[in-house]
């Protein structure tokens, strides 16, 4: 039994894009990930590789935790040997790469009554997206519709806040489901199901013993799977310290 397993979100917390990286040489980045030609497309800097090292030498599991699908997943070259949480926690895979099962049973159980707030929530924006040139996706856990993901061609800021806006704004209240956003996209997703209880199940389904959990992201959104671990690690100059650097907070 494993005593010492990491939690840790991908993109934008163990490697990004080289847009990301400004004025990095080359030279010092690791390649992470490939586009679907195949070729380089994430990269991890000095400190990343040097924190995936010590992981290894601390015989620490890592266990991404990513809004990743399994396809995106097949395109990171970093390797990850036990188990995977895949599709903002919609699925998991065991270290044979395969579903479980259980989980799945769980996940499907749990959207089957979504369905219906879910599409509406979606086909209401579409007609506002087209018109501000955003692209509108649901994506399918298990063979079921479980997000939309709206993303711009052109990365347009602008857009994106003016459709988030509306789209939060369409959403509030609904208690199953919440709209949330990343630098490039924005998703709605079931606010009871996601990263967070897939860590908290599989932490007590199979790692039961360990001795120390550290939780890793970037993201606001990453905050509830890092508060079922032990520690949380984020990147100093990551979404998630902006935003506690931007609060104000009484002084008491
Ligand atoms: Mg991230």
């Amino acid at each position: 039994m494993t005593a010492l397993v990491a939690f840790a979100d991908l993109d934008d917390t163990l490697f990004q894009t080289l847009r990301k990286l400004p004025g990095r040489d080359p030279a010092d980045l690791s390649p992470a990930t490939v586009d679907t030609r195949g070729e380089p497309h994430s990269y991890c800097a000095p400190a990343q590789t040097a924190l995936l090292e010590l992981l290894r030498l601390g015989a620490v599991t890592v266990i991404p935790v990513t809004g990743r699908d399994p396809a995106a997943m097949n395109r990171v070259t970093l390797p990850f040997r036990s188990w995977r949480v895949l599709d903002h926690g919609l699925t998991v895979l065991n270290p044979a790469g395969e579903p479980d099962a259980e989980w799945a049973a769980r996940v499907t159980a749990h959207l089957t009554p979504l369905q219906d707030a879910l599409r509406e929530h979606t086909d209401d924006l579409r007609p506002h997206a087209d018109a501000l040139g955003g692209r509108l996706k649901v994506h399918k856990a298990h063979g079921v519709p479980f997000m939309a993901v709206l993303k711009h061609p052109d990365a347009n800021a602008q857009a994106l806040a003016e459709l988030q806006t509306r789209w939060e704004a369409a959403v509030e209240g609904n208690a199953h489901l919440h709209v949330i956003a990343n630098a490039n996209n924005v998703s709605l997703l079931p606010r009871a199901l996601g990263k967070a209880q897939a860590v908290r199940w599989l932490r007590d389904r199979h790692f039961p013993h360990a001795t120390l959990t550290l939780g890793l992201g970037d993201s606001v959104s990453d905050l509830p799977f890092m508060r079922e671990c032990d520690f949380a690690l984020t990147p100093a100059h990551g979404q998630l310290l902006r935003a506690v650097a931007g609060l104000h907070l009484p002084q008491r």
